[in-house]
């Protein structure tokens, strides 16, 4: 088809074309390669098969957001149908062979051809109007961006997204004048027989030129649009896949060591990040999905874990052949984000499991809060008041460990001390549960439940410590490593089959950070303990309640640690109505308390359990009970439920003080009653 000088110029173009490609591919390869640590090659042959087919049924993608999702999906399934149709294409161009008029598997290549071009157009075109007609993708104005990236975002979008117009449209369009030429109806390309009536009544020496030109704009423009790709939002199509494949096997709430480079602890510069998280900002495809979700940005902080991740990407690529050649990067709070984003994020790892690309931006907040913390930056004074104390105390009350255990005098009974005889579970309470008045009510009320459950349970008295969960996330690293000893030091000296615990935060830190340090027993939260004895007989509901209740998910027990059945196990065994709030399970919606946050002070703004709270109320006047599974929960809640004024129609409660009134424990079973018989 293509006469021989098109040919001659084809292959001239396609060498320069591919040549500055390759230019591009590997300074970006090598800046990756900056980052520290290296990839685990040996998961690229287990994962590729799994990942793929995860892809290829998009569904990463689907997870949210199901409309964008279809339209996306169009344009995926057309671009990866379109690598044999550019190659057949090419072969008809160099060659003269046809799949017009063709029966048999031609055919069929040809309806899905025809299909998925016009997919490939509608999904194309929808995306387009929903960014540049509906704008869906707002910053906040305190959200530091690259001047390169206010505008590069839309620049970077209608690129790619004329250039998927361009190619898929012009092939398209190119099929209906081949078919025009042949003078007869392709049955096998419904769509673009119809388009080929446009263009009954031209000549054929029209139609050889039309020919020829939709040939060039579909695969010439290929050509021209390769040596941008690798510095397009399009490069994730290698990226996100590579990024899923390659990703690290530990838990999510299991972090790893800071880096260290020179002697300098943490990532102050993008070198110092590891060479995953140079990677996730090419495969950012930019949707700001992790941002939707971002409790920070959601309450109006200078946080957007998207806007960290494009900086990254903008940066590089502005400057990539001087980082790809070994020079120093600009401190990432110049380039990438500010110490304010930095120390508004609470870890809830929201934009971690939303993004459909694996991409962690919580990891490099935690890793500039490790180098900042190590360079002796000032702290936020709240929160270098609580380090002072873990330090000093092992608990960020201020409060002397011969303290942690004072509300166990004003129980009936005695509780075991692990350290001194055998226990089955080990009860590792956790210090708002044990020191914050507010919470010793309910942590008698536990104690209460398992005595009369007869469960064999101690306690590890003034031995006990704050795991260091948020300690470690704050980035105080030396900190989090002495209490991991003193906490270690103190289980040994028990003797005991699992550990229980009251605090999702501390749960999450004996599961998932202790086992680095050798320490590997069950661990349960006190929410499936509580079902189980419900379920087995050994606490027995005497009073159903049934009142209208909604349950909060924690963010260290629900998304982190997938615990989500037991606490509504509990709830239905005690014949509560549950309503869920719309963010809720996996996809829970963060307190604020969480990465230290709760050290920290608020700066009058918003916070995220008030904006909780109204979520909660919008089910239903009737609501009565907002139930929580966390102590610091409990401590967010009770002050939100008063900050928004719904202090008279909505009561925080913990859900094993709910327990305990269906149970009939401790003169609860007044209050139950009146549950099932005042209105609230
Ligand atoms: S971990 Fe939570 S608060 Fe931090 S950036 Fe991600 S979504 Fe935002
Ligand atoms: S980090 Fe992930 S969720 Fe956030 S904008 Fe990029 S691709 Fe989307």
């Amino acid at each position: 088809m293509l006469t021989t000088s098109e040919r001659i110029a084809f292959v001239l173009i396609a060498l320069a074309s591919l040549l500055l490609t390759a230019h591009g591919v590997s300074r970006i390869v090598r800046a990756i390669a900056r980052g520290q640590g290296r990839p685990t090659w040996g998961l690229f042959f287990r994962r590729v098969i799994p990942v793929s087919l995860d892809i290829l049924l998009q569904r990463p993608i689907f997870r949210t957001r199901p409309l964008v999702s279809a339209l996306h999906a169009g344009v995926f399934f057309a671009f990866v149908f379109y690598g044999l149709v550019n190659i057949l294409d090419l072969a008809e161009g160099f060659t003269g062979f046809s799949t017009l008029h063709r029966g048999g598997i031609a055919a069929l290549y040809n309806l899905i051809a025809d299909l998925l071009s016009v997919a490939a157009l509608v999904g194309m075109v929808g995306l387009l109007v929903r960014r540049f007609g509906l704008r869906p993708f707002r910053f906040n104005e305190r959200v530091f961006l690259l001047p390169s990236v206010r505008f590069g975002i839309s620049r970077d979008s209608a690129i790619v997204g004329g250039f998927i117009l361009l190619h898929v449209g012009s092939r398209w369009v190119g099929q209906a004048v081949r078919i025009a030429e042949s003078e007869r109806a392709d049955w096998s390309q419904p769509t673009a027989s119809l388009v080929a009536a446009l263009f009954h009544g031209w000549s054929e020496a029209a139609l050889t030129t039309a020919s020829h030109v939709t040939w060039w704009l579909a695969l010439g423009l290929i050509l021209a649009f390769l040596p941008y790709f690798p510095y397009s939002k399009h490069i994730h199509l290698f990226m996100a896949p590579l990024n899923l494949i390659l990703r690290e096997e530990r838990p999510l709430g299991q972090l790893e060591p800071p880096t260290s480079s020179n002697g300098a602890l943490g990532a102050e510069r993008l070198e110092q990040l590891r060479w995953y998280q140079l990677l996730d900002g090419y495969a950012c495809i930019m949707c700001n999905r992790c941002q939707d979700v971002c409790p920070a940005h959601g309450t109006g902080r200078a946080l957007s874990p998207a806007a960290l991740e494009i900086n990254k990407r903008y940066y590089l690529n502005r400057n990539l052949g001087a980082f790809a050649g070994g020079a120093t990067s600009p401190p990432l709070l110049e380039i990438a984000t500010t110490k304010e984003a930095v120390w508004s994020c609470t870890t809830c790892a929201a934009c971690v499991r939303i993004c459909p690309v694996g991409n962690r931006p919580m990891l490099d907040l935690i890793d500039i809060r490790r180098a900042l913390v190590n360079q002796g930056d000032p702290l936020d004074p709240n929160l270098q008041a609580a380090l002072e104390s873990l330090a000093r105390y092992g608990n960020s009350f201020g409060k002397p460990a011969r303290q942690r255990a004072r509300w166990t005098k004003e129980l009936p009974f005695p509780i075991k001390d692990a350290r001194k005889e055998p226990v089955e579970y080990l009860w590792f309470v956790g210090d708002f549960a044990s020191f914050d008045p507010r919470m010793q009510e309910n942590t008698k009320i536990v104690a209460q439940l398992f005595h009369a459950a007869e469960l064999d349970f101690g306690i590890l008295y003034e031995d006990e410590r704050n795991t260091g969960n948020d300690v470690r996330r704050v980035g105080e690293e030396g900190l989090f490593e002495m209490l991991v000893e003193q906490n270690l030091a103190a289980l040994e000296k028990a003797q005991f089959r699992a550990i229980v615990t009251t605090d999702p935060h501390s749960y999450n830190a004996l599961r998932n950070e202790y086992p680095a340090y050798g320490f590997q027993v069950p661990v349960y939260h006190y929410t499936e303990l509580l079902a189980d004895l419900l379920e087995r007989g050994r606490l027995r509901v005497q009073q159903p309640l049934t009142a209208a209740v909604t349950y909060h998910d924690p963010c260290y027990l629900g998304r982190y640690n997938r615990i989500t059945a037991a606490p509504r196990r509990i709830l239905h065994a005690l014949g509560l109505e549950l309503r869920e709030m719309p963010r809720h399970g996996e996809n829970t919606y963060c307190c604020g308390a969480g990465g230290g946050r709760i050290w920290m002070d608020s700066g009058g703004q918003e916070r995220p359990s008030e904006q909780r709270i109204r979520e909660a109320v919008a089910l239903g006047e009737d609501l009565r009970y907002f139930v929580v599974a966390c102590p610091k929960d409990m401590a967010m809640y009770s002050d939100a439920v008063k900050t928004t004024g719904y202090e008279a129609q909505l009561t925080v409660i913990d859900v094993a003080r709910l327990v305990a009134m269906a149970v009939g424990i401790n003169g609860l079973e007044r209050e139950s009653i009146s549950v099932t018989t005042e209105a609230p």
